[in-house]
C-alpha cells in the first residue's frame, strides 16, 4: 500500500518508520523494513499498527544506511506476519504495492524449478524470480530487469539487495512511484508526502518506467529499457 526507500548518510530505520507514518492515512494491516548493513540484508516486520514495528525495532534494532519500508494492505494472503513485506528470497528483498496478476502461473513455474514460497503473497513470487535470475548469474540490476519483464498487473515495486549498500531498483506499472533527490542521498516513495521531511525535489516515474538509484543519482529507463529523462519538480507540502 505504501512504499519508501532511502539511500542515506545516516541510520535509515527511523527515517523509514517516519516516512511510513506519513502514509498511514492510506490504511494498512502490517508493516516492515529491510536494510543492508555491512553488506548484510536483514528485515523486521510486524502485524498491526506501526507502533508494533517501532516497538520491535527497540528490542531488535536494524542498523544500516540503505533500506526500504512498506505498509501492507493485503490483497493476496491474509494479514499475517509471514505475508508482511519486505519479502525476501536469498539476496533479494522486495516491497510492493498493487497486484501481480499472473503470480499463480509464475509461482507454479518457480515451484517446479525448486523455488518454493513461504508466504501466500504475489510479492514473494517477485523476490523468488529475482533470486532465480541471480542464481543463474545475473547481477542485481539485470535480475530486477529480467524479473520485471515477467510481471503482469498494476503495481509499484522496490528492490534491495544483499551486499549492495548503494543500490535500489524500483518500477512503476499502474501504481505511482516517485524518486526523491537529496544531497548525496536518494529516496523512493509511493507518494511524495512520504518523502516530505527529507526532500521536496521529486521526479515521478511514468507508466512502465523503472529506475536504478544510487546515492549519486538515478537512471530512469522506459518500458523498452531505453534511458529516459523525466522532469524534476518541487513539491510543496505541509511537513
Ligand atoms: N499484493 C500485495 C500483498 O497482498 C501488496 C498489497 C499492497 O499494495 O499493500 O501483499
Amino acid at each position: 500500500c505504501g512504499i519508501v526507500g532511502v539511500l542515506g548518510h545516516h541510520e535509515v530505520a527511523p527515517l523509514l518508520v517516519e516516512a511510513l507514518k506519513r502514509l498511514e492515512y492510506r490504511g494498512y494491516d502490517s508493516a516492515g523494513i529491510a536494510t543492508v548493513n555491512q553488506g548484510q540484508l536483514d528485515r523486521r516486520r510486524a502485524v498491526g499498527k506501526l507502533v508494533n514495528l517501532s516497538d520491535l525495532l527497540v528490542h531488535q534494532p536494524l542498523a544500516g544506511k540503505a533500506g526500504i519500508g512498506h505498509t501492507r494492505w493485503a490483497t493476496h494472503g491474509g494479514p499475517e506476519l509471514r505475508n508482511a513485506h519486505p519479502h525476501r528470497a536469498g539476496p533479494v528483498a522486495v516491497v510492493h504495492n498493487g497486484i501481480i496478476e499472473n503470480f499463480r502461473a509464475l509461482r507454479e513455474e518457480l515451484a517446479a524449478d525448486g523455488y518454493a514460497q513461504e508466504s501466500e503473497t504475489d510479492t514473494e513470487t517477485v523476490a523468488l524470480l529475482a533470486k532465480r535470475e541471480m542464481d543463474r548469474g545475473a547481477a542485481p540490476v539485470e535480475a530486477a530487469r529480467l524479473t520485471l519483464k515477467r510481471l503482469h498487473g498494476a503495481f509499484a515495486l522496490c528492490f534491495l539487495f544483499d551486499g549492495e549498500e548503494d543500490l535500489m531498483v524500483a518500477a512503476r506499472k499502474g501504481s505511482p512511484l516517485a524518486v526523491g533527490w537529496g544531497e548525496g542521498e536518494m529516496f523512493i516513495g509511493s507518494d511524495a508526502i512520504a518523502l516530505a521531511p527529507m526532500t521536496d525535489r521529486i521526479t515521478y516515474l511514468e507508466e512502465g518506467d523503472w529506475v536504478t538509484v544510487t546515492r549519486a543519482g538515478a537512471q530512469i529507463f522506459d518500458a523498452q529499457d531505453q534511458p529516459v529523462a523525466r522532469p524534476e519538480t518541487r513539491v510543496q507540502l505541509d511537513a
